[in-house]
């Protein structure tokens, strides 16, 4: 029961769902400067320039530790490296707290969108945080109008925290197999060829099973340590139970976008698995992965999960422990509760998802979620829009579904 906690995962957490926000509505225009420090910023690392990046800063703890970032990530093939500040939701957050940590100076801060794409990635991954800028006075004859970037965490107090990545704690170094590009440090690299071999494996089933077109190659992350995935995710759920997830990240400046899904794998506990429940766990991963392009905000955790499981193709092992359900579980128990509630959370959600496929078939499964994941914005509460879905898909009530279901429970 233990081992299947591994297929658990955060990609539900990764997508907060939001209202869509046109480019128009803002609070305020971040200032000139600021702009134009930024636009420099993300291409200085894009293009692995140590000396413009510094250009940015401010003096401190916050410009030695990027530009030992930046030459951790030497070797990271950036397509994209893009950074602004955002004022849909906030303006300049600088509060008197934040102004007090530099006496003397002008101080701004922004909500920041960080929007990443490797070589092979065809969308950006999204991600987030606040910057704070300061300068002494304005200065036309600067670049920035004296404005300088001096921190990243000084939200952090308010658990608004800055999106960190792999170079961030260490030195990067890639590795590439037919469907995958890997990030990994220098030190691991060298035993994760039986590793992407479990992956390719892993992603062939995973394609195998879903209907519609797939991307033709994804990122791998691989933390060498339970502590530095923490500190990448900013999660204080227990990471030692987690074996692998995805994360893409939403972007919420342009609607509803999900970005590239990045798939990350905590080693330490991936090696515990045997070859067929490492195929397994990430065929389930590679499922999210697959199906984030027309994923939506409505979808459900158990039908992700469920979906996601089936995919894995390992058996439902939990599903008939417990009372018979009468509804399918919501989302908070995916993650509250016991481990063995959750456990047969998930696999009763497998089974839901079988006996659609049983019945209706795989095609019918991805229009169905299709059709589910394409609506931003809908009249009533996402279970009136579930019901209108799978009327309109598959020809069923919901009722008709988790009358099914429970037989198959039985
Ligand atoms: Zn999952």
């Amino acid at each position: 029961m233990k081992r299947l906690l591994g297929a658990l995962c955060i990609v539900a957490a990764a997508l907060v769902p939001g209202l869509g926000a046109g480019a128009e509505t803002r609070i305020e225009t971040p200032p000139t400067g600021v702009t134009a420090l930024l636009r420099d910023y993300g291409r200085a690392w894009l293009t692995h320039n140590p000396n413009a990046l510094d250009k940015t800063f401010a003096p401190g703890a916050f410009r030695t530790a990027q530009l030992r970032s930046v030459r951790n990530a030497a070797e990271v093939p950036f397509r994209v490296y893009d950074v602004s500040a955002e004022t849909h939701y906030s303006g300049n957050l600088a509060s008197l707290r934040v102004r007090n940590l530099y006496p003397g100076k002008q101080v701004a801060a922004y909500e920041v969108t960080i929007r990443t794409a490797f070589d092979i990635e065809d969308k950006t991954s999204v991600g987030d945080g606040a910057f704070t800028f300061i300068r002494d006075k304005p200065n036309p004859n600067d670049a920035y109008d004296g404005w300088r970037l001096v921190s990243d965490s000084d939200m952090d107090v308010l658990a608004f925290f800055t999106s960190s990545y792999l170079w961030d704690d260490g030195s990067v170094s890639i590795l590439r197999s037919p469907h995958f590009l890997v990030l990994a440090h220098p030190d691991v690299v060298p035993t994760l060829r039986s590793v992407t071999n479990v992956c390719e494996e892993a992603l062939a089933r995973a394609t195998k099973f879903w209907p519609l077109p797939v991307r033709a190659k994804y990122a791998l992350i691989i933390p060498t340590t339970t502590e530095e995935l923490g500190g990448i995710v900013h999660d204080t759920a227990d990471l030692a139970d987690f074996v692998a997830f995805v994360s893409s990240g939403i972007d919420e400046t342009n609607g509803w976008e999900p970005g590239a899904p990045r798939v990350y794998i905590h080693l330490e506990h991936f090696r515990v698995y045997n070859t067929a429940g490492q195929v397994g766990i990430l065929a389930h991963e590679f499922n999210h992965a697959i199906t984030r392009p027309v994923t939506g905000p409505h979808v459900p955790t158990w039908v992700d999960e469920g979906m996601a499981n089936v995919s894995g193709g390992l058996p439902a092992y939990n599903a008939k422990s417990g009372n018979l359900p009468t509804a399918f579980p919501t989302d908070d128990q995916f993650v509250t509760g016991s481990l063995d509630d959750i456990v047969r959370n998930y696999d009763q959600a497998q089974v839901a998802i079988q006996v659609l496929i049983d019945h209706k078939g795989r095609a019918a499964l991805a229009r169905f979620y299709d059709k589910l994941g394409s609506e931003r914005i809908v009249p009533g509460t996402d279970k009136y829009y579930l019901a209108q879905v799978v009327g309109d898909t598959l020809g069923w009530t919901l009722d008709q579904w988790v009358a099914e279901w429970r037989k198959a429970l039985r």
